[in-house]
């Protein structure tokens, strides 16, 4: 798949900012969301599978991507969704009802309950409520969708220095660290918190050029401040790019900061992975204008 690379034109800098534009890849099954499923929904198929499952909190861009390319390549889904209090309010979340809309079945489970998505118990009594099915973990993460996201960088990418892409269980940084060249470094921006990402990432990444730059988290997994939200409008308007305020919009935040503090050699060129996760806007959106807060805006 060819993806178009459109350059940032920023005043007064002494780097080259470009941005991979995944996000254009389809408006639901966006960015590496489809990158991870492709080679699972291969496998899926060739395991003779009928139904897919997989786990994510109410606003995830992954579950809604299985919900989508699960209808399109005739699986049934069935997802697994973070809060038993959400059961009685598919209608007024975006993200689920568009889940709901594409085929998806739901299984709601408390926060206590969610945590042990992993162990054998969990996972033997869904199969007495659903027979067989093939799993997907939470956030997509697997070997064979990292593998998908060492698909994401082509040949023509080998000129830049710098690579950035935000981060959440790491298995797309992983897959762009092993397709990356060695004179390449990888920067990934956490849209969480915490250490622990480091370690997974080792293990999942061939390679060795990357690090992670930390500072821009804004709190935490989901969190935002009036901040983020007006930058995220503001470079609407200048360039025409929507960003996420989960991922994308957190990284190119973080991008500009370091620019404009002299982070990178005179000359680099940066290439910024656009992963994706518009259609996460509407209910970032839900929540803030609950709170009498700013809202994301690409119309004005
Ligand atoms: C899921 C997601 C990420 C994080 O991907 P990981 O492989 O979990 O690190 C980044 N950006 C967007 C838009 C996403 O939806």
């Amino acid at each position: 798949m060819q993806v178009s690379t459109q350059e940032i034109v920023l005043s007064n800098a002494s780097v080259k900012l470009f941005i991979k534009r995944e996000d254009l890849i389809h408006p639901f099954v966006s960015g590496n969301k489809f990158r991870k499923l492709k080679y699972n929904l291969i496998e899926a198929r060739n395991q003779n599978h009928k139904t897919l499952l997989t786990f994510g909190g109410a606003y995830s861009n992954h579950i809604a991507a299985v919900a989508f390319a699960g209808k399109e390549n005739g699986f049934k889904t069935i997802g697994v969704v973070r809060g038993d209090e959400l059961g009685s309010k598919i209608s007024q979340n975006p993200t689920l009802k568009f889940c709901q809309d594409n085929g998806m079945e739901f299984v709601f489970v408390s926060r206590e309950h969610y945590r042990l998505k992993n162990t054998e118990d969990f996972i033997s009594c869904l199969k007495n409520d659903f027979g067989n099915f093939y799993l997907i973990p939470e956030g997509g993460t697997n070997d064979l969708a990292i593998r998908g996201c060492e698909e994401i960088l082509t040949m023509e990418d080998k000129k830049y220095n710098y690579i950035c892409c935000a981060l959440g269980t790491g298995g797309t940084i992983a897959g762009i660290i092993n397709s990356s060249s060695s004179q390449q470094q990888v920067l990934g921006f956490p849209s969480l918190k915490g250490d622990f990402i480091k370690e997974d990432i080792r293990k999942l990444a061939k390679n060795e050029n990357w690090e992670l730059i930390s500072e821009y988290h804004f709190g935490g997994y989901g969190k935002v401040s009036s901040e983020l939200i007006e930058f995220i409008n503001d470079f609407y308007k200048k360039y025409f790019i929507p960003l996420d305020p989960i991922y994308t919009g957190k990284m190119v935040f973080g991008i500009i900061d370091l620019i404009s503090k002299n982070y990178f050699p005179q000359n680099s060129k940066i290439l910024l992975i656009h992963t994706g996760g518009i259609q996460g806007i509407k209910g970032m959106n839900l929540k803030l204008s609950n709170k009498n807060l700013k809202t994301i805006n690409f119309n004005d």
